[in-house]
C-alpha cells in the first residue's frame, strides 16, 4: 500500500485544499482516514478553514474567465488526457478506492473504469454541445439558442462511491465550459487529494489554470458554504436525503440550482413468471456488493406468492455460500461498512425489524475476530417484513434485504413505489405484459426501471437519478449535460424593419 500512496503522493500528512500542484497546508481541522479493511490509520488530511475555502472560490472565479473562452472541443481534448491519466493509474487509485471505502478491488478498478469511461463520453459530448433553432413568426428575423456554461459547479460526494460521482458531474461540467469545486466525503478524503494530483498533471502541462479544478476537503460545514454561496450558481450533491433536503433549502433559498443525488429504497419484483437461475445472483450481487452500501443497493424484494418458499430457499442457501472478509482478496464476496457508526446504524435496524415482527430467514450478526479487527464487518441478513413498517421505509445503507410477498402485478407495482424514495427499481418476469406495464406510466414510479436485471449498478450512458426524495437530479449520460449550462435564446433581425411579436403596432 506503501507504494501505491507514494504513487498517488500521498503523503502521511496532505493537504485538503488545493487548486494546483502547489497545495497548500489547510487551516482548518485535521481528519484522519482510517482504512475499514483491517482499522489501519492510512493517512492525515488539513480540512479547509474558511478563509481557504475562500481562496479556492476566489481561485475558481478567475480560472472560469479563461476557461470559459476555450473552445469545447479543446476542453474535451483536456478531457481526454485526464482520461489517460486515470488509465495510467488505473490500478493504484482503484486499490486506494477499495482500501480506504472498503469495496471489492473489482468494484474499486470498476469505479475508476467508470470515470475514464465518462471521460470517453464527455469528449465526444464537447462537439455536440447542441441547440436548436427555430423558425421567427416575424420576417427576416431568426432564432435559435445557445448553451452556455455556468460558472462554479460545487460538487458535494458521498463515501460510497468516493471518485466516480465527482467525475461524472466534473467531466461533464469541464467540456460545458464550468470550473468545479469539490468537497468529497469527509470518509474518503484522500482518494479526492489521488484524484486531484492526477489530474493537476492534465492542467499544468496543458497550461490551464489550476482554479479550474478546485478541492476543499471537510464535513458537513463546508458542504454548507458551498451551498449558501452565491458565487456558485449550482450545487450537485450526492448523499443521503437528509443532507439532501438541507443542500436544497440552502440552494433554493438563494434562487441557486441543486442537482440532487440522494438515497434510495430499491425493490425487485420477481414473478411467477420470472428466470430464477437468471434472477438470484442478481438479487444476491444487488443486496450484498459493497456491504449494501450503494445508493442502487436491492433493499426489497417482491415475490408472488407461488414462488416464495421456493425464493426464499434458494437465497438462504445462496447466502450461505457468502465469503466475507478483506475485499482486496478477489476470493472474497462481502467487505467491510465504512465504519462502526455504520456498523451500530445496522444493528438499530435489526433491532427495530425485531420489535415491528420480522423473522431473520438470515441471520444478522457483527464479526469478530482477527480478519474483522476493523470492527466494521457484519452478515449479510434477510428478514421477512411488511412494506409499511418504517424500517422498511426507511434506506439502511447495509446488507440487509426484505422479502414481501404479493398475489397480483398491480398490488407488486403499488408496493415498490409505496415507499418515499424513487431510485431504481426492477422486474424478472419473462412475460411480456408484465414487463411492458411495469415500465408504462402505470408502473415502477423510479428514475431507473429494470427488466431481468437487478437494481444495482447503471451504465454511464444513461442519465442517472430518481424521483421524489431521491431528489430529481440525472448526472451521467443521454442530455444530463444541460443542468451544467444556461440556455440562452437569442433572436436576430437582419431586415430593415422592426415588427414586434404578436403583431403588437408601436409607432413613434
Ligand atoms: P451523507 O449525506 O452523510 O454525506 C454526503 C456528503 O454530504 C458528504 O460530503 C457530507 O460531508 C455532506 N453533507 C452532509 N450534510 C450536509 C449539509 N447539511 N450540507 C452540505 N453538505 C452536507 O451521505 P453518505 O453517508 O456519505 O452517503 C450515503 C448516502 O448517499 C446514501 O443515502 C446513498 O443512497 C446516497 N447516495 C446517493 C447516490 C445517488 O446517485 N442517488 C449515489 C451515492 C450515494
Amino acid at each position: 500500500m506503501q507504494t501505491i500512496l507514494e504513487t498517488l503522493r500521498i503523503s502521511s500528512t496532505n493537504h485538503g485544499i488545493s487548486t494546483g500542484l502547489a497545495a497548500w497546508e489547510g487551516r482548518g481541522e485535521e481528519l484522519s482516514s482510517f482504512s475499514p479493511v483491517d482499522g489501519q490509520l492510512i493517512g492525515k488530511v488539513h480540512a479547509a478553514s474558511r478563509e481557504d475555502y475562500d481562496t479556492v472560490i476566489g481561485q475558481a472565479q478567475e480560472a472560469f474567465k479563461t476557461w470559459r473562452l476555450v473552445p469545447a472541443p479543446k476542453r474535451g481534448d483536456i478531457v481526454r488526457q485526464m482520461g489517460e491519466q486515470l488509465r495510467k493509474y488505473k490500478t493504484e487509485l482503484g486499490t486506494l478506492v477499495s482500501y480506504e471505502m472498503g469495496k471489492s478491488l473489482q468494484e474499486g478498478l470498476g469505479e475508476v473504469q467508470e470515470m475514464i469511461d465518462i471521460c470517453d463520453f464527455a469528449v465526444g459530448l464537447s462537439r455536440q454541445l447542441y441547440g436548436l433553432t427555430m423558425h421567427s413568426e416575424r420576417p427576416s428575423h431568426r432564432m435559435y439558442e445557445q448553451w452556455h456554461p455556468l460558472g462554479i459547479v460545487g460538487i458535494i460526494s458521498a463515501f460510497n462511491f468516493p471518485v466516480a460521482v465527482w467525475s461524472w458531474n466534473s467531466m461533464l461540467a469541464w467540456v460545458c465550459g464550468d470550473v468545479c469545486v469539490w468537497k468529497p466525503s469527509e470518509k474518503t478524503p484522500l482518494t479526492a487529494v489521488a484524484c486531484q494530483n492526477i489530474i493537476q498533471e492534465v492542467l499544468k502541462t496543458n497550461d490551464v489554470p489550476e482554479g479550474v479544478s478546485g478541492l476543499i476537503i471537510g464535513g458537513r460545514e463546508v458542504g454548507e458554504w458551498l451551498s449558501h454561496d452565491e458565487r456558485v450558481p449550482l450545487v450537485s450533491a450526492t448523499g443521503s436525503t437528509r443532507m439532501g433536503k438541507s443542500v436544497g433549502q440552502a440552494v433554493g433559498g438563494r434562487l441557486g440550482r441543486s442537482l440532487l443525488e440522494l438515497g434510495g429504497n430499491n425493490a425487485i419484483i420477481i414473478s411467477q413468471h420470472a428466470d430464477l437461475p437468471l434472477a438470484i445472483p442478481a438479487i444476491v450481487f444487488g443486496a450484498v456488493g459493497t456491504a449494501g452500501q450503494r445508493c442502487t443497493s436491492t433493499r426489497r424484494l417482491i415475490i408472488h406468492e407461488s414462488i416464495y418458499e421456493d425464493v426464499k430457499q434458494r437465497l438462504v442457501k445462496a447466502y450461505g455460500q457468502l465469503r466475507i472478509g478483506n475485499p482486496l482478496d478477489s476470493n472474497i464476496h462481502v467487505g467491510p461498512l465504512i465504519d462502526t457508526l455504520a456498523v451500530k446504524n445496522y444493528q438499530s435496524a435489526v433491532d427495530e425489524v425485531r420489535i415491528a415482527g420480522g423473522t431473520f430467514v438470515v441471520e444478522p450478526g457483527v464479526l469478530t475476530g482477527a480478519d474483522f479487527a476493523s470492527g466494521c464487518y457484519v452478515q449479510p441478513c434477510v428478514a421477512e417484513v411488511e412494506n409499511h413498517w418504517p424500517i422498511v421505509q426507511h434506506e439502511t445503507f447495509a446488507p440487509i434485504l426484505y422479502l414481501i410477498k404479493y398475489s397480483t402485478l398491480d398490488e407488486a407495482i403499488a408496493l415498490q413505489n409505496g415507499v418515499p424514495q424513487g431510485l431504481s427499481s426492477a422486474i424478472f418476469t419473462l412475460n411480456v405484459r408484465e414487463s411492458e406495464l411495469f415500465l408504462s406510466q402505470a408502473g415502477s414510479d423510479c428514475g431507473i426501471a429494470n427488466v431481468n436485471i437487478g437494481t444495482s449498478g447503471a451504465e454511464i450512458g444513461g442519465a442517472f437519478g430518481g424521483e421524489k426524495e431521491t431528489g430529481g437530479g440525472r448526472e451521467s449520460g443521454s442530455d444530463a449535460w444541460r443542468a451544467y449550462m444556461r440556455r440562452q435564446t437569442n433572436t436576430i433581425n437582419y431586415g430593415t424593419t422592426l415588427p414586434l411579436a404578436q403583431g403588437i403596432k408601436f409607432e413613434i
